[in-house]
């Protein structure tokens, strides 16, 4: 295509030869058609001519296409193209190029980015017409739109960031947002050109934040991390930070930073984690603790049972010895009653008691007490059948369950027992021998429960212990009777000291040479007002069991005393006071003591008190026994032995004992007319006593033969009917005063009178 040639298009100024032209013109068209932009000659508002391009530009198929078409048409609408004109003529009239960018329209309608320049041909001529170029600028123009509104939305995006965006060249701030800023506490615009260190805390930590990120960041990868920058004000502030050189192959372009504040999302965390620990750590102390009340309750479930058990067991086992008690026992004789009821069976119940076990306790202590009871039971157990029960009742008493054994079958259980008692027992470095006293009661006879068994057996056991201990009595019908009298009397004795139903009675020590009366015997009367008199014989060991035998006899210490001093008022002045003192009584350390006592408030002489212990009171611990008769001894008391020769005195104690007199029981004194050997044990007993330097005084002396007898074998004194009854104060004063007026008037007879004085025989009955 060629540029239309048209002679008025071309410049006037230069003439022009027809070969100079012609290549003017060819140059000038291949110009023309090479521009890269379109050009087209206007005049009057026409194309006159254009090159290709400029057709190209506005749709047209060739150039020729537009010759002739309103220049009009290339803009949107006839106002842009005044517009235009109005703009350019000043600038082209004045000689100059005008240049623009607007829309401009195509042939199809659409629009378009076009560059225009335009000058006139002659500036000083407009209708000589104008060159105008034009360069479609579309794509660049679209593509600046594009970029500007990358850029607009990037600072869109800066603004509005909820994160800090850091751009840094060379670690140091080329912009950022305000995000940035206000994160870190700075003014708008005052952190730019700071080196990045401004918000680290320290050297150290920003030298290690370029370690760490640069090397990633030039291998073209994004650095990611938990910093700990620093606020203007020092504050610490955790962030996430992401960073990406902006071209990894070139690090001096610089990167840039996305900066998450997440202090509060730390501490948050940091709570979260310390709430969690702490739940955790409430869950496992929760846990802890139910596991631990679970582990109690299987420990109190464990413990509960155990207690069972054990109450169980304390309620039905003797806790020393192990052996049933009295409950299990109970029970146990139930069963086996029913057993005998049904098939006509025996069953034999012993109760056992140990012969002076309490001095076991008193003198070697409890401990070996209950040594010597766990070694007792098991020798009881080993003793027995299987299907036997062997009980602790308590104390010292033991019961024994034999089903099916009769009389028989019991004696021959008992008399093993007290075979198997012989052997002594090994107690630390005690050797102890400990024999029982048993009763024995059989089913059905004795009893037909167990209580009445066990009871006739107690019965039967005490009686044993009268019998002299260390054997077995079987239970019979008169025993019953007395135990129940035994009951009777030990609770009317608990009251009869304050009821005031105790007297004493005093009987006549008198000299067999001189028959001079030397002394009295206090001896104790109960009279009861509905059991009437009761023998002292008979309710003393009642005393004895129940303990009340302290304060009788400390009554009648005082009574006795009292009355002899008196009768010493009065003139008579008997030399001794005889007071029969229970091994009670004389085991009671405090006994010398009250003696000295009693003495000093009556003001007698100790002298005056002649104390008659049994030979039982040196049996048990004949040490002890010598140190209280020392003890009283010393007080300046006369002690003597009653009923001597029934007790089980050697003479080697006997020796030992500061005893002044021994006084012969009864029992040898009663038969001295038909029994020889009674005599001779008299006899044997003065001689004894005068070798030990001691005196005798013969007991129940009622005869004149017996008072003979005694006389002649050396007896020093006697007492007894013959001599004078046991009688009340009044009644004895009148015989101590008759005795004086005899003896005054010279009525006593000299020493070895064959026949008793007529002052004996005046009080005889
Ligand atoms: P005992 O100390 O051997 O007292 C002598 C007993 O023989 C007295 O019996 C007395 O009444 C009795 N008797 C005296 N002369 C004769 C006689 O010629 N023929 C007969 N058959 N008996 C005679 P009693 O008063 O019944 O006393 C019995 C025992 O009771 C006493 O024996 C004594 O062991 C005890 N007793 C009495 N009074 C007391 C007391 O105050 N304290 C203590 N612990 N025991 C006392
Ligand atoms: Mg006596
Ligand atoms: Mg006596």
């Amino acid at each position: 295509m060629s540029f239309q040639n048209d002679s008025t298009g071309l410049p006037p100024s230069a003439p022009l030869t027809d070969t100079s032209l012609e290549r003017t013109l060819r140059e000038q068209q291949t110009l023309l058609d090479n521009a890269g932009a379109g050009i087209a000659f206007i005049r009057q508002r026409h194309v006159v001519r254009c090159n290709r391009r400029y057709a190209e530009i506005f749709g047209y198929e060739s150039p020729e296409a537009l010759i002739g078409q309103q220049s009009e048409s290339f803009h949107p609408d006839p106002t842009a193209f005044r517009e235009l004109g109005r703009a350019a003529y000043p600038v082209v009239s004045a000689g100059q190029t005008f240049r623009v960018e607007r829309i401009m329209r195509r042939r199809d309608g659409t629009m378009f980015w076009g560059r225009l320049s335009g000058s006139l041909i002659n500036p000083k001529d407009t209708s000589e017409g104008s060159i105008w170029i034009i360069d479609d600028i579309d794509e660049q123009k679209n593509a600046q739109v594009q970029l500007d509104a990358a850029i607009c939305e990037k600072q869109i995006l800066l603004d509005n960031a909820m994160v800090g965006i850091v751009y840094l060249r060379d670690r140091q701030l080329t912009r950022c947002n305000r995000h940035f800023e206000q994160m870190l506490g700075y003014e708008p615009g005052e952190l730019l050109g700071s080196p990045s260190r401004r918000w680290l805390p320290s050297d150290e930590a920003w030298e290690d934040v370029g370690r760490r990120c640069y090397e990633p960041l030039a291998r073209g990868l994004a650095f990611e991390g938990e910093l700990s920058l620093c606020r203007k004000d020092g504050t610490p502030v955790v962030c996430v930070v992401r960073s990406k050189a902006i071209d990894p192959s070139d690090l001096a372009l610089g990167s840039i930073w996305i900066c998450m504040d997440i202090t509060a999302r730390k501490q948050a965390q940091s709570e979260l984690i310390r709430v969690h620990a702490e739940l955790e750590s409430l869950v496992a102390e929760r846990t802890q603790q139910l596991r631990e009340t679970v582990d109690t309750l299987h420990r109190e479930i464990d413990d509960r049972k155990l207690d069972q058990e054990r109450i169980y067991w304390l309620a039905h086992y003797d806790p020393l010895t192990g052996l049933p008690n009295r409950t299990l026992l109970a029970e146990r004789s139930t069963q086996a009653i029913e057993v005998a009821r049904q098939e006509q069976t025996p069953i034999s119940v012993i109760f056992l008691d140990l012969d002076h076990f309490k001095h076991v306790n008193d003198s070697l202590g409890h401990r070996v007490g209950d040594a010597l009871l766990v070694q007792i039971a098991k020798r009881l157990r080993a003793v027995v059948r299987e299907k036997d029960t062997v009980c602790r009742l308590g104390g010292d008493e033991f019961i024994l369950l034999l089903p099916g054994a009769n009389a028989r079958g019991a004696a021959r259980v008992a008399g093993k027992l007290l075979e198997a008692s012989r052997q002594p027992y090994q107690i630390e470095h005690h050797e102890l021998t400990m024999a029982p006293s048993m009763g024995i009661a059989v089913y059905p006879d004795d009893g037909t429960d167990f209580d009445s068994l066990s009871q006739s057996a107690d019965v039967a056991m005490y009686r044993a212990k009268l019998d002299g201990r260390n054997t077995y009595r079987f239970f019979t019908p008169e025993m019953q009777a007395r135990s129940v009298r035994s009951l009777q009397l030990e609770n009317a004795l608990r009251r009869a000291l304050e009821r005031q139903q105790f007297s004493l009675h005093y009987q006549p020590q008198v000299c067999i040479a001189t028959q001079q009366v030397l002394g009295v015997e206090a001896l104790l009367r109960w009279q009861h007002p509905e059991l009437g008199m009761v023998s002292p014989a008979e309710f003393i060991p009642i005393a004895e069991d129940c303990g009340q035998i302290l304060p009788i006899g400390e009554w009648v210490l005082r009574t006795a005393l009292a009355q002899l001093k008196h009768w010493h008022m009065q003139g008579l002045t008997l030399p001794s006071m005889s007071v029969n003192l229970s091994a009670i009584q004389f085991r009671q350390p405090s006994l010398p003591e009250l003696i000295a006592r009693i003495l000093a408030e009556t003001g007698l002489s100790p002298g005056s008190l002649e104390l008659e212990l049994t030979e039982g009171v040196a049996m048990d611990d004949p040490r002890m026994a010598i140190a209280t008769m020392d003890q009283l001894h010393n007080l300046g008391v006369q002690l003597s032995i009653d009923d001597f020769g029934t007790g089980y005195s050697s003479l080697s104690q006997l020796k030992r004992f500061p005893i002044s007199k021994l006084k012969i029981d009864q029992s040898f004194v009663r038969d001295l007319g038909e029994d020889a050997n009674d005599r001779a044990i008299v006899s044997a007993i003065i001689r004894m006593a005068q070798a030990l330097g001691m005196e005798t005084i013969a007991e129940g002396v009622e005869t004149r033969s017996q008072f003979e007898f005694l006389r002649d074998q050396g007896c020093t004194q006697a007492q007894g009917f013959y001599c004078g009854q046991p009688q009340p104060a009044d009644q004895l004063q009148i015989y101590l005063q008759a005795c004086r007026k005899a003896v005054q008037s010279g009525a006593t007879a000299s020493p070895r009178q064959s026949s008793p004085p007529d002052i004996f025989t005046a009080f005889l009955r």
